[in-house]
């Protein structure tokens, strides 16, 4: 990607994106490509797009259809569908070289162990069958055929059930970096990206126009540029921009750090296990990597870190700045939030699997519910992998709040984007494009029907946002 210096020239832009990550990359490609706005802009403070949460060693790599997913509702599970099936479509469209670098067919599977999982999850089935006809369910015998590491070691008498599937895992750095690239291509005169450049601030700068100050990291000298419209794609740091402009002062984050140990390869492919629908985040499962071979990826896990970006220290401050901690309300959220016995039992029990040598052994206590024969010995601490999972609280009402967040303000759009913001990307900037076109009234269109022409198997997909209607595991 060039690096311009665009301040200089006097016409605003018409949209511009804050965040390279998967979520703005794929709201700059349908932008260019679905829509007539004349300029876009992206704007990503590291050197390359997806970098941070996105980044194919910071998350679990699923992409989150809803077969596994056991704490979606069914009608939740449709409306997912549809939306991930688009990261899918996109792929399918590129050239096999750049298929093969983002998009991996992978078997899948959740698993039920004892009675009342079992039951639970051979009512689920026949609902899923009808939305994914080729999942099937599996008793031990089956099971053992397809992952045998599941049932060795395994008392006879514990009941236990499968359904499998076949799915994909993405690397979404790569995907961010292709939907970056394609953008390009589509219209390179439209398109202008600008990596290695942190906006530090954003005012507005006369009528419809806001003003982004931005910082590069080279030492070049700071300038502005500006934009008609502008949509924040920078997941946490999104609500921090928020605040600055006066939106969204109701909302905190609780900072949760998922972290992963590495085993040899013990499964073939994901294995998750049936969600406890009371807590806020799926249980450990595990899965291959599509980046490190013969291994199998456990986690993650949840832990309590004040910080914006996972072992970025310098996002501490950030953190207390977007947190509201110094309001009396938001302690008094968290303390409810985090005091219900079952979330605070969770959260001890992930402070144990960073005890340093003997922690990997506790570890091995919550993956012998899949792996039997796990010993603490068989885990790595996976280093350098990880992001983090910054969860919305509305001090107002003392509430958590699942899955992505949205802020529509004047011309601005604050994205947080929680898991599955990376399985739904292509589906939130089909949302955007819609809010994004309408901010300039009749000027601009969007040709939603193009986009589910290439994206969407020609089906027509609703615009309203399940997420945040319920929860969502990662
Ligand atoms: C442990 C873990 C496991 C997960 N597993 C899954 C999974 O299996 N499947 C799934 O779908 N999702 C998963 N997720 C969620 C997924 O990673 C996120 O939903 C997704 O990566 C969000 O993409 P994004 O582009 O919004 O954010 P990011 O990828 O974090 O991108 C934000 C970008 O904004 C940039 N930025 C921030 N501030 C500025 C600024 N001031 N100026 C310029 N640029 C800025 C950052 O550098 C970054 O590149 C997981 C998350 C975690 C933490």
């Amino acid at each position: 990607m060039e690096r311009e210096s665009p301040g200089a020239r006097a016409e605003p832009f018409d949209v511009a994106i804050v965040g390279g990550g998967v979520s703005g990359t794929a709201l700059l490609y349908a932008l260019v490509r679905y829509t007539n706005l004349r300029r876009i802009v992206l704007i990503e403070k590291h050197e390359e797009c997806g970098q941070v949460n996105s980044r194919s060693n910071n998350n679990s790599q699923t992409l989150h259809v809803g077969d596994i997913e056991t704490n979606y509702s069914i009608e939740k599970v449709r409306e997912v569908k549809a939306g991930a099936s688009m990261v899918v479509e996109y792929a399918m469209r590129l050239p096999v070289e750049e298929n093969k670098r983002i998009l991996f067919p992978m078997q899948k599977m959740v698993f039920a162990v004892g009675e009342r999982e079992v039951e639970f999850l051979s009512k689920r089935f026949s609902a899923l069958k009808e939305i994914f006809p080729n999942v099937r369910k599996l008793d031990r015998g089956e099971i053992e055929k397809v992952e045998p590491n599941i049932i060795r070691g395994r008392a006879q008498h514990e009941n236990v059930l499968a359904l499998v599937n076949h799915g994909h895992a993405v690397d979404y750095g790569m995907l961010a970096r292709s939907l970056a690239a394609r953008a390009k291509d589509e219209a390179r005169e439209r398109t202008e990206i600008i990596l290695g450049a942190a906006v530090k601030n954003i005012r507005r700068a006369e009528d419809h126009v806001w003003e982004l100050d931005i910082i590069r990291r080279d030492g070049a000298s700071p300038h502005s540029i500006r934009a008609r419209a502008v949509v924040f794609d920078a997941d946490a740091y999104s609500l921090l921009f928020a605040k600055r402009l006066r939106y969204g002062h109701e909302f905190s984050l609780i900072p949760v750090a998922g972290t992963f140990f590495f085993s040899r390869e013990l499964l073939r492919g994901k294995v998750y296990t049936v969600q406890d629908p009371r807590l806020p985040f799926a249980a450990v499962h595990g899965d291959p990597d599509v980046r490190v071979p013969d291994a199998t990826r456990w986690g993650p896990t949840a832990r309590f870190v004040p910080v914006l970006e996972a072992r970025n220290w310098a996002s501490m401050l950030d953190y207390f700045r977007v947190s509201g901690l110094a309001k009396p309300k938001t302690w008094l959220s968290f303390i409810i939030i985090l005091l219900d016995p079952l979330r605070a039992w969770y959260l001890i029990r992930n402070i144990f699997y960073e005890i340093p040598l003997l922690g990997k052994y506790y570890f091995a206590r919550q993956v012998r519910k899949i792996v039997p024969t796990a010993r603490g010995r068989d885990f790595t601490r996976a280093r350098g992998f990880g992001g983090m999972r910054l969860q919305r609280v509305n001090t107002n009402t003392h509430e958590l709040l699942l899955g992505e967040g949205k802020i529509i303000g004047e011309r601005i759009i604050f994205n947080m984007t929680p898991s599955p913001g990376a399985s739904v990307c292509l589906y939130n900037a089909m949302r955007d494009c819609n809010i994004v076109t309408q901010f300039f009234g009749s000027e601009f269109s969007f040709d939603k029907k193009k986009m589910e022409a290439e994206l969407c198997e020609g089906r027509s997909v609703p615009l309203e946002d399940p997420s945040q209607k319920s929860s969502y595991v990662s």
